[in-house]
């Protein structure tokens, strides 16, 4: 699995990159000079996985990069000659065609030795002579002073690498092998080549989808720039994962024994997190680790989609699981390329089990990305053609590097936002091309509040790069961002202070909503009493009330709609503080017990739109309404609302059997009617009772069914009623009730569904 495991030749640095994905500690090594590779050796590694390799042409290309580099020799006193070996032999782990082995046994010729471009064209051709002067550009701009040209150099190597991806393959190898042997080189250098590998480097291999190449870049740089950080975080990596030894065996055998029981073979891997990611992860929560799923994850790799999906029911009926850690990656992919099925359950000796659920496939994408994306594989066009039809990590690299050749002013842009790759900053975009630069897993809403505070308080939706997405949707580098607006949301929904990242964001919603509360309360409480006396059939007057003000012992006519909102205060006491002779008409109701079916039938003929019945928006914009807590309430639905004292309405659905709790208590139900806007969209919660039959993949047509008709699963839980049926019950987000039962029907049409039904709150 370890791309990168070449015992032999292992530097200190290797030796601690590979121990973080082996399970056994590995013991400490003193740094050793590497024993370079031979000829024959390379060769074979290329034949290896390329058995039409061009034997000949790498033959030359290795005797001519070595008769070139001839005497020099690098700081740790090795052969220059080593380190294009070296960062050769890293791209054969990822199994790279002839050119780009070629290219990068060259690719320090043009610049440090007597060749040029026109001989390399000459000897090998121009495909391998302008991949050479590729990496020759980059390797100058390094040189450039940093402050000044960085943002440039950037630009530059976003450029050179949008134009052939190899460039930056070869070139993330021939930086990784820098900072394997970056002990020998004078320690003033080597902060500077950590930062950069932390800033620039990394995130690019983390954006490219190549997650081993990030996180061995990222270790590496972690111990040079922050050595004692880096020994805690070993240190109790090391000593839980000893405590925890036996246990770790146990899960992996478990795991397997129970799927090969239930006919799935996979393979089960356990792997050890890496310390960067840790400590990263550390700083950010404030948390130290403790638990085995702090620092240990296991990989369950299958033979098929079907498989995974089969996996993931077997896992979730043998385990209980850990609500909120379920992520489909597969019916949504990472715009890297990601794919898997993620889940959290506890599982054998009462521990938390991190799982990552997918193929062969995903997981070679997983690990190397783009770089996955083999070249080999009978495919049609030169490898940019290729990428570019299947990468998405490429297609947005090639967006990124437009965007940025038109910025006019790259040293202001850099200056004030950081580059584009920094590890701590996303950039994204308006649809007009503006950059918006934020912290890391900003979110739209902090977007918007960057753009205007007045965009920030209307946002009701948004798309992403042209797709509908919710406003809490954490942002990639290169994102587009279009926000939706609405003049009719004054004030941003108080649960947005929770989920924006920003300080700027998170003021903005709190100025704004604390006004928007009051107002929102006294609104519904100006409903509940218009509503009140609309039955008695009293005219409703303003002036009236305010003359009623002192009775009321409130200040204001907004203080008294606020305080019924709130439910502190009956409209009733409103009312007959207006007029001492009201009689009183909900206080006869509830002393008569009303039936529930005489409260919901009268509600349900209330037509849809009398101008009693409060609009409801959706659980954003609606403050202080929330949706049934076991199956929530979708556009389409006859709903109504209960009152509970200060906390607000909870929307129902009117076949709901919960609302038979509220029988007696006539007074709590409000008539609520839908106002959603066509042009935002917004998502609904539901949920779903599936009873399906036990075979294998039936869990997965389930869930293909519901994402090809665009539902988004939130959360799935499994139980098996029989030996012949599971029963999944599922809480999804849709449009609307059309939506829902489009759904539902889709559902029933499968062979091995035998049963679906909505659940009513
Ligand atoms: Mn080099």
């Amino acid at each position: 699995m370890a791309i990168w495991r070449r015992t032999p030749q292992q530097t200190q640095a290797t030796a601690d990159a590979v121990a973080a994905v082996s399970v056994a500690p590995v013991a400490a090594k003193k740094p050793v000079r590497a024993k370079m590779m031979r000829q024959y050796d390379l060769v074979d590694r290329v034949r290896a996985y390329n058995p039409k390799t061009d034997e000949d042409l790498l033959n030359r290309a290795y005797v001519y990069a070595m008769k070139a580099h001839g005497e020099q020799t690098r700081a740790s006193g090795d052969p220059y000659f080593s380190h294009p070996l070296e960062v050769a032999a890293i791209l054969t782990d990822l199994k790279l065609d002839d050119a780009t082995i070629v290219a990068a046994l060259l690719h320090d010729t043009i610049e440090d030795t007597e060749a040029t471009r026109a001989e390399i064209d000459k000897t090998f051709g121009r495909e391998i002579g302008a991949l050479v002067e590729g990496l020759t550009k980059l390797k100058r701009l390094e040189l450039v002073s940093r402050e000044a040209k960085q943002a440039e150099n950037l630009r530059k190597l976003l450029l050179a690498i949008a134009d052939d991806v190899r460039v930056l393959l070869i070139k993330l190898a021939d930086r990784l092998h820098n900072m394997r042997t970056l002990e020998f080189v004078p320690p003033a250098s080597r902060r500077r080549i950590a930062e950069e590998t932390l800033d620039i480097y990394a995130p690019l291999a983390g954006r490219m989808g190549m997650q081993e190449m990030r996180e061995e870049l990222e270790d590496l740089a972690f111990k040079e720039l922050d050595p004692p950080a880096y020994a805690v975080v070993m240190q109790r990596l090391d000593a839980l994962a000893d405590r925890n030894r036996n246990l770790i065996g146990e899960i992996e055998t478990q795991l397997a024994a129970i799927l090969k029981k239930n006919g799935v073979s996979a393979v089960v891997l356990g792997r050890r997190k890496r310390p960067f990611s840790i400590w990263v992860k550390m700083e950010r929560k404030s948390v130290g680790f403790e638990q085995l799923s702090d620092i240990f994850g296991f990989r369950i790799i299958v033979n098929s989609v079907a498989e995974a999906y089969r996996t993931l029911g077997i896992v979730h009926t043998t385990w209980p699981v850990v609500p909120g850690r379920f992520k489909d990656y597969i019916s949504t992919p990472k715009q890297n390329d990601y794919r898997s099925i993620h889940t959290t359950v506890i599982g054998p000796g009462n521990q938390r089990v991190e799982l990552q659920i997918r193929t062969e496939d995903m997981d070679q994408i997983a690990e190397y990305g783009i770089a996955a994306h083999a070249f080999y594989k009978d495919r049609v066009g030169s490898p940019t053609e290729v990428l570019q039809r299947e990468s998405n990590a490429f297609a947005w690299l090639r967006h990124t590097v437009e965007v940025l050749s038109e910025s006019a002013n790259p040293e202001e842009f850099l200056e004030h936002t950081k580059m584009e790759l920094f590890h701590d900053q996303v950039f994204c975009f308006t649809p007009k091309g503006k950059l918006i630069a934020l912290p890391r897993h900003a979110n739209v809403i902090d977007f918007a509040y960057a753009v205007h505070t007045d965009v920030g308080n209307s946002a009701v939706g948004c798309k992403i790069n042209g797709k509908f997405a919710p406003l809490a949707s954490e942002l990639d580098n290169g994102d587009e961002v279009e926000v939706l607006t609405s003049k009719a949301q004054s004030a941003p929904p108080i649960a947005w202070e929770s989920l924006a990242v920003t300080g700027k964001a998170r003021a903005a919603i709190r100025r704004a909503t604390r006004t928007a509360v009051r107002d929102q309360y006294a609104g519904l409480g100006r409903r509940i009493v218009e509503r009140l006396f609309m039955r008695a059939k009293i005219a409703y007057a303003d002036d009236k009330l305010k003359g009623a003000l002192p009775r009321l012992a409130r200040a204001s006519i907004e203080d008294v709609f606020a305080a019924v909102g709130r439910s502190e205060m009956k409209a009733s006491d409103v009312a007959r503080a207006m007029y001492p002779d009201y009689k009183e008409e909900a206080r006869s109701g509830a002393k008569k017990k009303v039936p529930f079916k005489r409260v919901r039938s009268k509600l349900t003929r209330a037509a849809a739109d009398t101008p009693a019945a409060i609009p409801i928006k959706g659980i954003n914009n609606d403050l202080p309404v929330k949706f049934a807590p076991n199956g929530g309430a979708v556009p389409g639905d006859r709903i109504v609302g209960i009152v509970t004292p200060k906390e607000g309405i909870t929307i129902y659905p009117i076949q709901s059997p919960a609302l038979k709790d509220f029988e007696d208590e006539p007074e709590r139900w409000i008539d609520v009617r839908w106002d959603t806007e066509e042009a935002a969209p917004r998502r609904f919660p539901a949920r779903l009772l599936v009873q399906n039959v036990n075979e294998p993949g039936s869990l997965a047509q389930v869930a293909t069914v519901i994402a090809e008709h665009d539902g988004n699963i939130d959360n799935i839980s499994m139980s098996r009623r029989s030996p012949d049926f599971t029963e999944l019950t599922i809480d999804l987000e849709v449009y609307d009730l059309k939506h829902l039962n489009g759904i539902i029907a889709q559902l029933r049409a499968k062979a091995v569904v035998a049963r679906v039904e909505r659940v009513n709150g």
